[in-house]
């Protein structure tokens, strides 16, 4: 395992990956009904801009270093945990579990799996005191077959890989499969970049076949399209909630403005054949 996310961290993809998930948090707060939140790659938590990994790439640039300190009104939770974990300038930068964790309520869940070793370990460390919040360092996939349903039988599975290996998208397909099998009412949210058009495409069939009847996919490139170069990302929503594609189409048309460059593009549709029956 090579992958450090540390690199990354800010970056426009996940500005994108993270405002969208904020959005899918939303809905589950709505209802007083607990919910669980299943994170399989979880990373460390909490990014510190100024460390080496995060200066040698400087990849924040074309990222929350647009979005920090401007309003983003479609995503108030995502600016929210922003603004709170940087009262003094930007200098850290929330990952998913740390997103999540923000807004748990006392009977809500965060269960989170990361498969490197050190990575895994600051993970653990940093949340140990929060009875909330389950650190498990293991194989996401796997723990989509091994802990789905959760007893609340609300909530989401973030799938969120390096794609570092050529057989991700395998791995999403199996699991993907997995997880209707065990729980196929849950809202399952998978990330993926954008070089070129094929990884959406694949994830979308992986959907598809799994079973999912209604889902979509949200794609969000700030850079030009060239098939070479990370454009972007996109998010895949498997029974997505009812306003997610509006509220995403929001999204986009925010983002775009703030960190979008001249050839931008996004798009919110559903994803063919998995349309509600
Ligand atoms: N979700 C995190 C966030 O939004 O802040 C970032 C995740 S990063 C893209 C992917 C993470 O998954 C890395 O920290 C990597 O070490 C970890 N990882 C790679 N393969 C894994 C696996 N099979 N199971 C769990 N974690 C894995």
């Amino acid at each position: 395992m090579n992958y450090r996310h540390a690199f990354h961290a800010g970056n426009h993809t996940e500005v994108f990956k993270h405002a969208a998930l904020t959005l899918i948090l939303e809905h589950l707060l709505q209802k007083p009904k607990p919910f669980a939140v299943l994170d399989t790659h979880g990373g460390i938590g909490v990014y510190d801009l100024l460390s080496d990994e995060a200066m040698r790439t400087n990849e924040r640039d074309v990222g929350v270093n647009k979005v920090f300190g401007r309003p983003i009104s479609t995503a108030p939770i995502y600016q929210n945990v922003l603004e709170s974990l940087n009262g003094q300038g930007l200098r850290f930068y929330p990952g998913s579990p740390e997103l999540v964790r923000r807004v748990l309520r006392e009977n809500d869940r965060l269960i989170v799996c990361e498969l490197h070793p050190e990575d895994g370990g600051t993970l653990r460390e940093r949340y140990r005191g929060d009875p909330r919040v389950y650190v498990h360092l293991r194989d996401g996939y796997e723990a989509i077959g091994a802990m789905l349903p959760p007893p609340e039988r609300r909530g989401l599975v973030f799938i969120d890989p390096p794609f570092e290996g050529k057989d991700e998208s395998d791995r999403i397909a199996q699991a993907l499969r997995s997880g209707y099998r065990k729980w196929a009412t849950g809202i399952y949210a998978v990330w993926y970049p954008i070089k070129d058009t094929t990884l959406g495409d694949r994830v979308s069939t992986a959907i598809r076949d799994a079973g999912f009847k209604n889902a979509i996919r949200a794609e969000f490139c700030p850079i030009r399209r060239d098939g070479v170069t990370l454009a972007g990302s996109g998010m895949a929503v498997c029974n997505p909630p009812w306003t997610l594609k509006h509220r995403l189409q929001r999204l986009c048309d925010e983002l775009v403005v703030l960190i979008g460059g001249k050839f931008a593009s996004w798009s919110v549709e559903a994803i063919p054949d998995a349309q509600a029956a």
